[in-house]
C-alpha cells in the first residue's frame, strides 16, 4: 500500500524519477530502480525508476531548446512564473514538509522549515527579477559610454545532497530560473520522492500558467549520469552541494572543461563561549546547532570552545539539554519529536566510529555515545570532552550529533582553533564583550562564510549569500548578489563622437 505521505502528494509505489519536459515523465524501467528507505523503520518508501543515457540526452536537448525562448522572455515575466511556483508551495507546504520528514529523517518543524525556505526564495526571486542591475561606468574617451550587463547563462546543473533535498534545489533553480536559465537536478538517490513530489508541484504550477519548461529532473542509478552530467559541456554551471570528498573531483572535473562550478560543501562548524556570554542564549542554540537534523546539516555545531572559567558550568547545563532532547528522540513526522534517525545505516556507522576514535584518542564521553536499540537509524546525541582540536576525529565532519567541547583561556587563542580545521562554513560567538564580538568579526577573525554573534551556527535565512571557504568551496548561494553565479557580464563600450580615440592614448596613424 502506497504510504499515505506519498499518496497525499498523488504519489505511488512506483514513480519515474525522470521529468522529460512536455508534460512528461520517462516511462524507463531498464536503467536501474533507486529504492529510498523510510529511516524510521528500514522499509523500503517507494521504487524510483532510474533515467537512462537516452533520458538525459533527451532532457539536454529539450533544455537547450528551451533556453532559446528563456533567455529571451523579461526578466520580470519570468518572476510571474517563479511567483507561481512559490503560491504552489504554500499550498502544498504540509505535505511536502511531511515528505522530507519522512524521507530524510529531520523532524517534521524542519521539514515544513525546508519548504518555507523554498517559499521565500520564491518570493526573494520575484523581487530579484526587477533588480539584475549592472553598473555604469565613466568611459576615459570623449563621446563614449560604458556599461556592463548581466545574460542568462545557460543550463544549470544541481547536484544536491540528501540533507536539504528540496530547499538546495529551490536556491538554485528559481535563482537561475529569474536569471534566464534553465535548470537540470539530479537529486540525491537517498531522497528522490521529495525531488520528484517538487518537480511536480512546481512543473504542474508552470503549465498550469502558460509557461514552458525550465525545470528538468533525472535520478542515477549509480554515479555515471552524474559524471558524464559534470563533464557535459553544454551545462554552463554545475552547482553541487555534497561531500567535500565528491565535490572536489566535480571541481577539478568542470574546471579541466573550463565551465563554471559552484561548490557547497562539508562544514566543522564552531561556537565560541567566552566568560561574559548570556547562557540562556547560547545553551539552547548551541544544543539546536549540534542536534537539530540529528547532526546532519552542514552548518551543524560540531566543536564548542568555551572559556575555562565557565567550562564546568557550560557542561553541565549542555549534558542536561541533551538528556531533554533524549526524550524527544523518534518518528520525524510527529512533530512533537525534537530529533529523528540518521538517514542511513552508513550514517549510523560513521557515528559508532567517530566515537571509538574519539575514545581512542583520550577523549570522555559526556552524555550519549550509543545507538539505540530500536528499529530505524536513531542515535544518542553526544558530548565528547576530553580532546584537542588538533585530533583528527575533530578535524573531520562526520555528520551526526556528535559535539567536541574544549577549553580556551584567551579569545585570540580561541579564534585561531575555531579556523584550525580545513573547512570554512559556519561560525559564531556567544559574548556580551563589544570588543570580542568585533574581533571575531574581523579581517583577523572568523576565517568562515558566515561568522554569527549571539545566534548559533545553523539555520541561515534565504537572504544572505549562503556558503564558505577553505574545503568547503567558495560558492555562495542563495540571497545578496549570489544571482551573478547564474549569469555571465558583458563589458560594453559605445561610440557616439565622430572620432576613433584609442584607449590609453595610442595613436595609430593611418
Ligand atoms: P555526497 O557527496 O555523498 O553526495 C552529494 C551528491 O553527489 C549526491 O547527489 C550524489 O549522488 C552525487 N554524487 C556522488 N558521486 C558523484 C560523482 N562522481 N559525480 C557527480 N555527482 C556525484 O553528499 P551527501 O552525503 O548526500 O551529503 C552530505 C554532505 O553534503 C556533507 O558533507 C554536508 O556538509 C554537505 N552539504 C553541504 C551544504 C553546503 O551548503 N555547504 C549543504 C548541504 C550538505
Amino acid at each position: 500500500m502506497t504510504h499515505p505521505v506519498l499518496a497525499a502528494l498523488g504519489l505511488n509505489d512506483t514513480e519515474s524519477g525522470t521529468y522529460l519536459g512536455h508534460g512528461q515523465w520517462a516511462t524507463t524501467a531498464d536503467a536501474g530502480v533507486l529504492e529510498p528507505v523510510n529511516p524510521t523503520d528500514g522499509e523500503v518508501l517507494a521504487r524510483v525508476q532510474a533515467s537512462s543515457q537516452s533520458d538525459y540526452d533527451t532532457i539536454v536537448e529539450r533544455a537547450q531548446a528551451a533556453f532559446a525562448v528563456w533567455r529571451t522572455t523579461p526578466a520580470p515575466r519570468r518572476g510571474e512564473a517563479i511567483r507561481l511556483c512559490a503560491d504552489a508551495l504554500r499550498k502544498h507546504k504540509d505535505a511536502l514538509g511531511s515528505l522530507v520528514a519522512l524521507e530524510m529523517g529531520k523532524s517534521k518543524p524542519e521539514g515544513d522549515g525546508e519548504v518555507q525556505e523554498m517559499i521565500d526564495i520564491g518570493d526573494f526571486s520575484v523581487g530579484l527579477s526587477r533588480q539584475l542591475y549592472g553598473l555604469t561606468m565613466h568611459s576615459e574617451r570623449p563621446g563614449h559610454r560604458m556599461y556592463e550587463q548581466w545574460h542568462p547563462l545557460g543550463i544549470v546543473g544541481v547536484i544536491s545532497a540528501f540533507n536539504f533535498p528540496v530547499a538546495v534545489w529551490a536556491w538554485n533553480a528559481f535563482i537561475a530560473a529569474i536569471c534566464g536559465d534553465i535548470t537540470i537536478w539530479k537529486p540525491s538517490p537517498k531522497t528522490p520522492l521529495s525531488a520528484i513530489a517538487s518537480m511536480k508541484i512546481c512543473n504542474e504550477a508552470l503549465r498550469a500558467g502558460g509557461f514552458p519548461d525550465i525545470f528538468f529532473l533525472f535520478n542515477d542509478a549509480g554515479t555515471e549520469l552524474a559524471s558524464n552530467f559534470v563533464d557535459d559541456k553544454r551545462i554552463g554551471l554545475v552547482s553541487f552541494t555534497g561531500s567535500t570528498k565528491v565535490g572536489r573531483i566535480v571541481g577539478e572535473r568542470v574546471a579541466r572543461r573550463m565551465g563554471r562550478s559552484l561548490l557547497e560543501l562539508g562544514g566543522n562548524n564552531a561556537i565560541i563561549v567566552d566568560a561574559s556570554a548570556d547562557l540562556k542564549l547560547a545553551i539552547p542554540a548551541i544544543a539546536f546547532g549540534a542536534v537539530g537534523t540529528a547532526g546532519q546539516r552542514c552548518t551543524t555545531t560540531r566543536r564548542l570552545f568555551v572559556h575555562e572559567s565557565i567550562h564546568d558550568d557550560v557542561l553541565a547545563k549542555l549534558v542536561a539539554a541533551f538528556k531533554q532532547v533524549e526524550k524527544k528522540i523518534g518518528d520525524p513526522t510527529d512533530p512533537t519529536n525534537l530529533m529523528g534517525p540518521l538517514n542511513s545505516r552508513d550514517g549510523v556507522q560513521a557515528y559508532l566510529d567517530a566515537i571509538e576514535k574519539a575514545k581512542a584518542s583520550g577523549g570522555t564521553v559526556a552524555t550519549g555515545g550509543a545507538a539505540i536499540e530500536r528499529k530505524g537509524n536513531f542515535v544518542l546525541p553526544t558530548i565528547i570532552t576530553g580532546l584537542t582540536n588538533d585530533a583528527e576525529v575533530v578535524q573531520t565532519e562526520t555528520f551526526a550529533p556528535i559535539l567536541y567541547v574544549m577549553k580556551f583561556k584567551t579569545l585570540d587563542e580561541a579564534i585561531a582553533l575555531q579556523n584550525d580545521v580545513p573547512q570554512g562554513l559556519s561560525s559564531s560567538i556567544f559574548t556580551a564583550n563589544l570588543k570580542a564580538a568585533e574581533a571575531f568579526l574581523s579581517a583577523a577573525g572568523s576565517d568562515c562564510g558566515i561568522a554569527n554573534v549571539n545566534i548559533g551556527t545553523s539555520g541561515a535565512e534565504i537572504g544572505g549569500a549562503f556558503g564558505g571557504e577553505k574545503e568547503t568551496g567558495g560558492g555562495r548561494e542563495s540571497g545578496s548578489d549570489a544571482w551573478r553565479a547564474y549569469m555571465r557580464r558583458q563589458t560594453n563600450t559605445i561610440n557616439y563622437s565622430d572620432a576613433l580615440p584609442l584607449a590609453q592614448g595610442i595613436k595609430f596613424d593611418l
